[in-house]
């Protein structure tokens, strides 16, 4: 635990360093869990957009993209049910004045007991080796029963006071599970209330005449509205989609960890849209189609849990979550919601409209079912970032740090250095460029050893250095090294292009 704290706390510090994320308004001090993106976080987000945008629109002929305004009739909120039902329970310690989401301290406990299983489970493997039947332990250790039954009697109160809105009952619940403040250690709790995570803000400047609207808190509603628009004008047949990245506003109550949970951040969101009894498959296809396209990234799938929600939205009737190893623990990075035809019926109830496909198969009109990926840009972001730093000791004993971003998504692709600034390198170095740069992201550098111009490029994930030696006046070639092996080779400046598309290719993501 104090290792992975201390990993947030480096990955922040190399982030701001090399320019990939800084506080916003630096200079005043900073504005609270606002963040703006360097010239270094701006390539790797837009790189992350990509593979999104790409893997969804351009490898799918049924989904096409939408860039929806942020503001947005009021009533539209009044339909989605957000303003009256857009609230996370907060409670607030009365020693240490700190705010939290009720509901997050509940499940922070049940993640403890979790924890307390896992950990028995563990014990359990090493005391009988290969013998070892975990599902057998799991259903049979009377500890890990009575854990798992803690568990679920927990979820089952959380769920239903969330959902009757008793809000004295989460309340009790927390006292009854005697949870204390992290800060103060106490349980000197006040009473729980709703908030609403909408910002609103006035339209308009004649006094009297303004109106309010929400700056909105998701991306989907756009989407929704637009439903029959694209569908008409782009001759959409369903089962299709809808996909949209954009910016997204809430109120957090607790905003922290980083980039993690902002008020202000974007959303990749893509709106399927089904045949009414076909969503179950279609929520179980998309399930399976995020988490592949999570892993193929390469970081890893130990990064990966998938977590089924007990507490459901007001819109859904099934719901899972993709949840990332964060240097904070397994925390959510995309949700995949069955959000049936609620939507679409709301609009067509508050704007009059009908929102309905004629099917030709049928022979039937109806309001589609939707089925719905929605995944946090920032905490993709984090999530790349926080994986791909690596503090490595060296053979000779040496250390470097480098950042092993999947090759796509670096920000440079080629550094291409001379080795000296004399001679006529620094023009060859900058030939190559000329070339390269119609496709890659190329860096040039002249200054410091050689070896510290490696280091530099590995510090921001640079997954190939070209060298300019004496020897390329004569014969044409340079030396490529690669970012994770730090291998390098001799080869013709005609070979380049080849081998770095190797490497840092959309198809060798994209590709199933
Ligand atoms: P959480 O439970 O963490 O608040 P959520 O369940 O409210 O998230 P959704 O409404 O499902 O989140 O939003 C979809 C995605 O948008 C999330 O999976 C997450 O990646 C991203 N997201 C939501 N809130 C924030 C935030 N405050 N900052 C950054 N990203 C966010």
């Amino acid at each position: 635990m104090e290792q992975k704290e201390d990993l947030l706390k480096e990955v922040i510090g190399h982030a701001k360093e090399y320019g990939f994320v800084f506080p916003s308004s630096e200079i005043y001090d900073g504005l609270a869990a606002t963040y703006d993106y360097g010239q270094l976080g701006a390539e790797l987000k837009n790189n992350i957009k990509q593979y999104w945008w790409k893997s969804m629109v351009q490898m799918n002929e049924n989904i096409v993209g939408l860039d929806s305004s942020i503001f947005m009739h009021p009533t539209v909120w009044k339909a989605s049910g957000h303003v009256d039902a857009f609230n996370d329970p907060l409670i607030d310690n009365k020693d240490s004045k700190k705010r939290y989401r009720a509901d997050v301290l509940i499940e922070e406990h049940m993640e403890k007991i979790l924890q307390k299983i896992n950990k028995e489970v563990e014990k359990a493997a090493k005391k009988f080796g290969d013998a070892f039947d975990e599902a057998q332990f799991r259903a049979t250790n009377p500890n890990v029963l009575r854990n798992q039954e803690k568990i679920t009697s927990i979820e089952d109160r959380m769920r239903t006071t969330l959902e009757n809105n008793d809000l004295d009952g989460v309340k009790q619940l927390i006292e009854d599970l005697e949870i204390v403040c992290p800060i103060s250690g106490t349980r000197n709790w006040t009473e729980v209330r709703q908030f609403n995570l909408m910002f609103s803000t006035e339209m308009g400047s004649v006094a009297g005449d303004a109106s309010t609207i929400y700056l909105r808190p998701e991306t989907a509603q756009g989407i929704f509205v637009n439903f029959l628009n694209v569908q008409k004008t782009g001759r959409m047949k369903i089962p299709f989609g809808i996909a949209q990245i954009g910016k997204a506003f809430r109120n957090e109550i607790v905003a922290r960890q980083f980039i993690f949970r902002m008020r202000e951040f974007e959303q990749m969101e893509m709106q399927f849209f089904v045949r009414p009894g076909e969503e179950m498959q279609w929520y179980n296809h998309w399930k399976a189609a995020r988490l592949n396209w999570h892993k193929k990234l390469g970081l890893g799938d130990q990064y990966y849990r998938e977590h089924d929600h007990i507490k459901l939205a007001h819109y859904a009737n099934a719901a899972s979550d993709i949840e990332f190893d964060f240097p904070m623990g397994f925390k959510e990075l995309e949700g995949i919601h069955s959000r049936t035809d609620f939507d679409l019926k709301q609009h067509e109830q508050y704007s009059g409209k009908k929102l309905q496909y004629f099917d030709t198969e049928l022979n039937q009109n109806y309001v589609p079912y939707v089925v719905e990926t929605s995944v946090g840009l920032d905490r993709m972001f984090l999530a790349v970032l926080s994986a791909s730093y690596k503090n490595e000791v060296l053979e000779d004993g040496s250390e470097r740090v480098v950042l092993t971003i999947p090759p796509a998504l670096a920000p440079y692709k080629v550094a291409v250095m001379p080795l000296t600034k004399k001679d006529g390198l620094p023009e060859k170095a900058r030939a190559i460029i000329d070339e390269l740069k119609f496709d890659y992201l190329c860096q040039y550098d002249e200054k410091d050893s050689i070896g510290k111009r490696y280091r530099r490029q590995d510090a921001i994930g640079t997954p190939f250095s070209v060298t300019v030696d004496h020897q390329t006046l004569e014969d044409n070639t340079v030396t490529i090294r690669d970012r994770d092996t730090m291998e390098q080779i001799r080869v013709p400046i005609a070979e380049l292009h080849t081998r770095i598309e190797a490497k840092v290719s959309w198809r060798s993501l994209l590709a199933n």
